[in-house]
């Protein structure tokens, strides 16, 4: 039997379930760098975010991201993203 199943992220903007393959997935790479992960499927920690500003801004201000990598994000690299999403 074939089954449609999304695999299903916890944004850390918003804090819903949502289907992984319409977020953003940030990664911190085994040399501690922050990035984009476009393919979803770079090695290193992730964590999910909606591809929406809102959640962006809202991790930003909550610090999700901060409190699921155990460490400070450089604050140029979200604002990069966000910027990116406004194009
Ligand atoms: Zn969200």
């Amino acid at each position: 039997m074939k089954t449609n199943f999304h695999p299903m992220r916890k944004c850390i903007g918003c804090l819903t379930m949502q289907p992984k393959e319409q977020m953003i997935r940030i990664v911190k790479s085994p040399d501690k760098e922050f990035f984009w992960d476009q393919t979803q499927k770079s090695a290193g920690r992730g964590a999910y975010i909606c591809n929406n500003k809102a959640c962006i801004e809202k991790a930003l201000m909550t610090k999700g991201l901060e409190r699921s990598f155990k460490c400070r994000i450089p604050s140029d690299f979200l604002e990069s993203i966000t910027e990116d999403l406004n194009r």
